[in-house]
């Protein structure tokens, strides 16, 4: 329990605003709220208005020492309870996240413009599915008796690793938190999670939730600039495992300096997804899929967001009209708003990226831009960094906004005749993430997910990540699994042998 007076509202708390003030310039370490050693906070904005709604303890190596420190003790005490009993805490966790899912999708929307409907609500209602599914997965904590003589047992144990430092992006922070910071926990290791610079609000606030349950030390929050917070985090001596998931470049920074350590990393980066579709799909659903897909209610701010379609001659433009059709019918708008389907991009600097690649696309000789949906016409929410939709059409496999990760609302279509060639297209990318296929032939579409390079394929749906599933990339989309049993025991645990000579 905490032994310094609450800051933050103990009951589920519905008005954003008020939580995302409380919550300000503060840090949880060694089971309590501290500010910043050094003092210093950063500005939390709010996309859709442009409106500082808190400001966010600017954490550096003193700050990412201290937790270290007191996460390092706390795991001595922690690996010691029984896995079973950690993971019956974990579960009561997920108890106390779904009694605050709406506060936390509401403070999340505030923070990120993701919309409530759409999008922050599901995210809230996945953490804690995410801490419920790992809380009933202590007893599989096993190890194994190894036949080696007669008069020898062999067994192996799974042990925990230690502190683990997590570094998440603010795209969907809760629920790719939780997939690290829940198996982590269950496995006996203890954890300090360096949160985004631009959404440190709603995992600040789940990381006092959770430690209400568990043992001050066992889960800790530090926020703060990369370089200055998550570097030294990564390089600190008491960090045993590092998990990052954020972009190529700074997935290989933390890969170099975990290197220096030897500590094992887990990298989730980006991703540039194929989906196929053949013309013999249900083609109502696969509409529907492909705005799922691409993931347009998060303004396609996401690592599997559908961003290469490629779709079979025939269908092609009907493909592009009705899906066209189906984006104009979104409601962009306020994130908070019931009404709205999509919200905003992140920040200043994400959405000007976008632009350009929108600007570049409308350069390129060929190439049409189907504009969809509306700007929201609200004077409130002018400063907004609200961006239409664009499907291309017309830009072929050489150009930029076919090859690199855009992470905005920005899909290109492309037609196509022949399965072979369209998978060499589609395999014709540095990254690896996701991919989908949308036929009824199940003999052509398990041919090619067996042959697409991705480290998720899947065939008439296009899902996020889901709790028991494996989920993670090849090529440069990363290295590791998350979100299952598998990947809990690869990457939050060792295993150890003890020989015992009975001769
Ligand atoms: P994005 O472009 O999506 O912000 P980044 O990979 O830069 O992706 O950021 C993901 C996370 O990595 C953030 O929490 C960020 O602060 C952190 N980060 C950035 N640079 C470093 C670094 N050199 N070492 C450790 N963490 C970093």
């Amino acid at each position: 329990m905490l032994d310094t007076p609450h800051p933050t509202p103990v009951a589920p708390c519905l008005d954003q605003q008020k939580l995302a003030t409380a919550l300000s310039g503060l840090h949880f370490i060694g089971g309590r709220y501290v500010p910043a050693i050094s003092g210093q906070s950063f500005a939390v904005v709010n996309p859709a208005t442009g409106i500082e709604v808190a400001r966010a303890a600017e954490g550096d190596a003193q700050d990412v020492d201290a937790a270290v420190r007191d996460a390092a003790r706390a795991q001595k005490e922690w690996a010691k309870v029984p896995a079973r009993k950690r993971g019956a805490l974990v579960h009561q966790c997920a108890a106390l996240l779904k009694e605050h899912q709406e506060e936390l999708a509401r403070l999340i929307a505030l923070e990120t413009g993701k919309a409530l409907r759409t999008e922050s609500r599901v995210e809230a209602g996945v953490v804690a599915d995410v801490f419920e599914f790992f809380g009933g997965l202590g007893s599989e904590l096993k190890g194994e008796s190894v036949p080696f003589a007669p008069n020898v047992l062999s067994v192996t144990v799974r042990e925990p690793l230690g502190v683990v430092g997590a570094i998440i992006p603010w795209n969907v922070p809760m629920l790719l938190m939780a997939l690290k910071v829940a198996p982590a926990l269950v496995a006996g290791n203890t954890v300090v999670v360096k949160s985004a610079e631009e959404a440190p609000l709603a995992v600040l606030r789940i990381c006092e939730l959770m430690n209400r349950i568990l043992p001050a030390g066992c889960f800790n929050m530090v926020s703060g600039m990369g370089p200055e917070c998550g570097a030294p985090l990564v390089e600190h001596p008491l960090v045993r495992k590092v998990t990052f998931t954020g972009s190529v470049e700074t997935g290989k920074i933390v890969a170099k300096a975990a290197s220096q350590k030897l500590v094992p990393v887990t990298l989730e980066l980006g991703g540039k997804s194929p989906m196929i579709v053949f013309q013999d799909c249900d083609f109502a659903k696969t509409v529907s899929g492909a705005l799922t897909s691409m993931r347009f209610t998060r303004q396609g701010q996401s690592c599997t967001a559908a961003s290469r379609i490629y779709v079979e001659r025939p269908i092609f433009d009907a493909f592009v009209a009705e899906m066209k059709k189906a984006v104009d019918g979104m409601v962009m708008g306020d994130p908070l708003d019931e009404k709205t389907d999509i919200g905003t991009i992140i920040s200043q600097g994400q959405f000007e990226k976008v632009q350009a690649y929108i600007a570049e696309g409308k350069a390129t000789a060929g190439a049409t831009a189907h504009e969809c949906s509306a700007m929201p016409s609200d004077p409130a929410l002018k400063k907004g960094l609200f961006l239409r939709p664009v499907i291309f059409t017309g830009l072929d496999g050489s150009s930029r906004l076919v090859k690199e990760e855009i992470f905005g609302p920005v899909t290109v279509i492309q037609a196509f005749d022949d399965p072979e060639a369209v998978l060499a297209e589609a395999n014709d990318s540095d990254y690896g993430l996701a991919a989908s296929l949308w036929t009824n032939n199940l003999k052509v579409g398990l041919d090619l997910a067996h042959r697409l390079e991705a480290g998720l394929v899947q065939i008439n749906q296009n899902l996020v990540v889901q709790a028991n599933l494996s989920y993670g990339g090849v090529k440069s989309s990363g290295l590791g699994k998350e979100a299952s049993l598998e990947a809990m025991l690869e990457h939050f645990t060792h295993k150890k042998t003890i020989m015992v000579n009975m001769g």
